[in-house]
């Protein structure tokens, strides 16, 4: 079947019980048992819950995976991943992540002796030069957050392959969403995504996933799901699976408002350089056309003045909305430096503080194109 089809049913049938044809939220911690240990499927939420199975199978479904498995948020999906490691593992990361994503492996997983090597990974050179014999998981953002940087998932994966012990790939697929760009058919091992995103796609919810193939990753990770608890509830689960039906349709006004919104700005004076990855400006368009879909709903771009100027800029639209987050239908926009990245400030991450980053909603391309316009003049 046909993402577009998926997107709506996978995972999901009408509930056995009633014939309720969404997926109902089943609002339970505990679950009856027949006699002692004989239970139905469930016996504690945390470590399942129908909602949530439903939604993971979805989410396994949309990536070509075998497995999903649902998180509290983004960084509890990171959290569990990064938990693969031990103590004295190397990790390879690209040197444009989510600020948040930075945070959690240098203050929490450094202090507990994992080491991270940050680099282009856009640079195959640069990723190959920095494997080591201990690197046990790379890392990669692709389109990066908030550069757009693009790398190449089957030339990284083919890498991983190459060492003697082969490092794991995860990826976060969080800007391009499975209905743009599948790691896992591509090489990967594993895709995680902030499902705070895209995938809930309406600014209504926090969560996170992991998708993968391997049986016994699966097994690992279900384990440390369950032991560590960051899991979502099932209206949370609710939320995304009602997002997700309309991922398609709602990404592709996105990136169709997106491309507008580069033109526009690539031809604007006050603007210095833009980032979108289907612009013909943008280093790896051709990887990007080859690897993705569409560019998706994501532009950031320098403005010509610098840092006093973007955040004028920012404080100046009527119709995107200052603020951090992404990938609702509502078009958003920050400054990295000082909002989503402030925790990159000062490390060899740290964003030029006169980058602007959009997160291009639904509305129509004319008011958002005079929303932009009238907050550069
Ligand atoms: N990955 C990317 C690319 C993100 O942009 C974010 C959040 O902005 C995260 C992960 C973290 O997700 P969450 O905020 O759901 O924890």
């Amino acid at each position: 079947m046909k993402f577009e089809t998926l997107a709506i049913h996978a995972g999901q049938k009408p509930d056995p019980l009633t014939g309720a044809v969404m997926t109902p939220i089943y609002q339970t911690s505990t679950y009856l048992q027949d006699g002692v240990g004989k239970h139905r499927g469930y016996e504690y939420s945390r470590t399942g819950n129908p909602t949530r199975t439903a939604l993971e199978a979805c989410l396994a479904e949309l990536e070509e995976g075998q497995f999903g498995l649902a998180y509290a948020s983004g960084l509890a999906a990171t959290d569990n991943v990064l938990r693969l490691c031990k103590p004295g593992d190397h990790v390879l990361a690209g040197n444009d992540v989510y600020g948040g994503t930075f945070r959690l492996f240098e203050r929490v997983f450094r202090p507990y002796g994992l080491d991270f090597t940050y680099v282009d990974t856009a640079d195959l050179t640069q990723v190959r030069a920095s494997l080591r014999p201990n690197t046990r998981l790379i890392w990669l953002e692709t389109p990066t957050n908030p550069l757009l940087r693009v790398s190449d998932i089957a030339a990284i994966a083919q890498i991983a392959n190459e060492q003697i012990q082969p490092p794991l790939l995860a990826v976060d697929n969080t800007f391009a969403t499975p209905y743009l760009q599948r790691p896992l058919t591509l090489g990967a091992d594993l895709v995680i995504h902030s499902t705070t995103k895209y995938l809930g796609g309406h600014s209504d919810v926090i969560g996170g996933a992991v998708v993968g193939v391997d049986p016994q990753l699966r097994e690992t990770l279900a384990f440390l799901q369950n032991a560590v608890g960051a899991v979502p509830g099932p209206m949370d689960c609710f939320l995304v699976l009602r997002g997700i039906k309309t991922l398609p349709v709602r990404l592709d006004r996105q990136a169709e408002n997106a491309a507008a919104i580069a033109d526009f700005l690539t031809n604007h004076p006050k603007v210095a350089r833009v980032h979108y990855p289907f612009h013909p400006t943008h280093p790896q368009v051709e990887l990007a056309r080859r690897q993705m879909r569409s560019g998706g709903g994501m532009v950031s771009f320098v403005m010509a003045d610098g840092e006093t100027a973007a955040r004028k800029m920012v404080e100046s639209t009527q119709l995107f909305i200052l603020a951090e987050s992404l990938g609702g239908i509502e078009s958003l926009i920050e400054l990295p430096a000082a909002m989503t990245h402030a925790s990159v400030a000062g490390s060899s991450l740290a964003v030029d503080p006169g980058l602007v980053r959009l997160s291009v909603g639904i509305e129509h391309i004319d008011d958002l194109l005079a929303d932009l316009s009238a907050a550069l003049a």
